[in-house]
């Protein structure tokens, strides 16, 4: 019989009303089976959520004072809720459970706000809880460990035909606790639908779906209704927080369709991802925050240097020169790791994508338009493009990438190539093919 596990993130569980919309939700299709909960988010703009509160207990735990201020912060958030459901004893006891947690290591502490967020709504539905510890599992490294993870999921949900489970956390080999990146409780959803073979997996949030840009700074952006792995993988490294980055490759390797929807208005169809179509309507997303160094070396012999050390976010190389960009928080790690080739001084730079389907002559229109403004290009195979810009144009860049793009017919997904452009051999940074420099 077909399921679907689905994930609801911090705006659709942050309050009591919030709980009761999960409710009503999962209600109406019985093969919801598996539901992975974010910690309580914003309820408004000026709100905090649970999670960066408990980073906050963890960071002032050696002063009592303040680690009571911000305890009871949470504290009152937890109980508001469980309040509304008449289930204010059994929190009171869970926090009690959880407080010599906040006090010890800062993963511990910040995985409080999923298990509390879970064990709360597993009582007020009647539905089994499933602690994450027993199914995500990391390395002593730390790292996660994908396989191990599908193997604990499949032992522990295969005879509970129903199960609430935490995202964002799980245990190392000796037991310590040990959270994914921020926003993994994606990833958990992720894990746990290709372990488990679902037919779907919804992650539901607090906008309509993938949008086309991001409507902080262009209001009239709306969903997509459908989207390929490919290019939402790229989206979502270039800032389109719909959708964890690192969720899209177990989902990807085992074709399990996605849909992206929102917990307030579930009669909205959502964005579709999946293997077989391209992107509805050309979508816009960037970042900053990235530095380039530009190396005097081709590209091969640059990657030979940093392989597996530092996660590159692009690169655009010429025949003797390369430009590598990074985060800016690994530049010094990347500096290091090219010790021996000659460098340019960083600088900050922006990565902006435009995703659509086909017309790779585009780039060259495109290279025209924003003559100057624009230091490298490529076209992949997904059908996206890709520029290199400074953080000072970055705004404008996009804006007039959109503009130029926005109307384009999407052409039939027959003639869309389905690359997956992060799929990379063992121990090979995850990066972009080489892209080429203009100037
Ligand atoms: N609560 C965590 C965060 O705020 C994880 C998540 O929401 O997925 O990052």
């Amino acid at each position: 019989m077909s399921f679907i596990v689905c994930k609801f993130g911090g705006s659709s569980v942050a309050d009591s009303a919030m709980f009761q919309q999960v409710a009503r939700i999962l209600k109406k299709d019985p093969s919801r089976r598996y539901i992975v909960l974010s910690a309580p988010g914003k309820r408004d703009s000026r709100d905090k959520k649970i999670t960066d509160l408990l980073y906050r207990c963890h960071a002032v735990r050696h002063n009592p004072t303040d680690f009571e201020a911000e305890y009871s912060r949470v504290r009152e958030r937890f109980l508001e809720i469980a309040r509304a459901f008449s289930l204010e004893s059994h929190m009171e006891q869970w926090l009690a459970e959880s407080q010599p947690l906040l006090l010890s290591d800062a993963d511990s502490a910040a995985s409080r706000g999923e298990y509390l967020c879970a064990r709360l709504f597993a009582e007020f539905a009647s539905l089994p809880f499933v602690d994450a510890k027993e199914l995500i599992c990391f390395d002593e490294g730390g790292q996660l460990d994908e396989e191990a993870s599908y193997s604990a999921i499949r032992k522990a949900l295969s005879n509970l035909p129903f199960a609430v489970i935490p995202g964002f956390y799980g245990a190392m080999p000796d037991g310590r606790l040990r959270t994914l990146k921020r926003g993994g409780s994606d990833v958990t959803g992720a894990l746990v639908a290709r372990a488990m073979g679902a037919d779907l997996y919804e992650n539901w949030t607090d906008v309509d779906g993938v949008l086309t840009a991001d409507p902080k700074l262009f209001p009239d952006a709306v969903p997509v209704t459908r989207i390929s792995y490919a290019q939402m993988g790229l989206l979502s490294r270039l800032g389109a927080s719909v959708l964890h980055p690192d969720s899209i490759k177990p989902l990807f390797d085992a074709c399990i369709p996605t849909r992206v929807r929102n917990t307030r208005r579930p009669l909205a169809p959502g964005t579709l991802i999946t293997t077989e179509s391209g992107v509805s309507a050309p979508c816009v997303s960037g970042t900053t925050g990235l530095s380039m160094l530009r190396a005097y070396a081709p590209a091969e012999a640059c990657l030979n240097k940093l392989m597996g050390k530092v996660p590159l976010e692009g690169i655009f190389s010429a025949y003797d020169r390369t430009d590598l960009i990074v985060r800016t928080s690994e530049l010094s790690v990347m500096q290091h790791a090219l010790s021996g080739i000659n460098c340019t001084p960083p600088r900050g730079v922006a990565v902006i994508a435009a995703v659509w389907n086909g017309r790779p002559r585009l780039a060259d229109t495109l290279c025209r338009l924003l003559s100057g403004l624009i230091s490298g290009i490529q076209h992949t195979q997904s059908g996206c493009l890709l520029l290199l810009t400074g953080e000072e144009t970055y705004l404008e860049v996009l804006t007039r990438l959109r503009n130029e793009i926005r109307g384009m017919p999407s052409p039939s997904d027959a003639a869309f190539p389905h690359a997956f452009p992060y799929e990379t051999p063992e121990n090979v940074p995850s990066m972009p093919t080489p892209m080429k420099i203009i100037g």
